[in-house]
């Protein structure tokens, strides 16, 4: 699952069961503090996510 967002703050959970909170528009890529897979990837402005997002601020 890859879910693609606009901005603000996300709270993502990974497979592993790792929550973390994460930029939305981060121009890094973003690995799981768990489990270290990269869970964010930047796409030309917004973050392409493959974990589950649980909450956005
Ligand atoms: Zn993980």
């Amino acid at each position: 699952m890859v879910t693609k967002t606009k901005s603000g703050f996300l709270k993502v959970k990974c497979e592993c069961g790792n929550e973390q909170n994460m930029f939305g528009k981060s121009a890094m890529e973003v690995s799981c503090n768990g489990c270290g897979k990269t869970i964010g990837q930047p796409t030309g402005g917004k973050t392409a996510i493959s974990a589950e997002i649980v909450e956005t601020f």
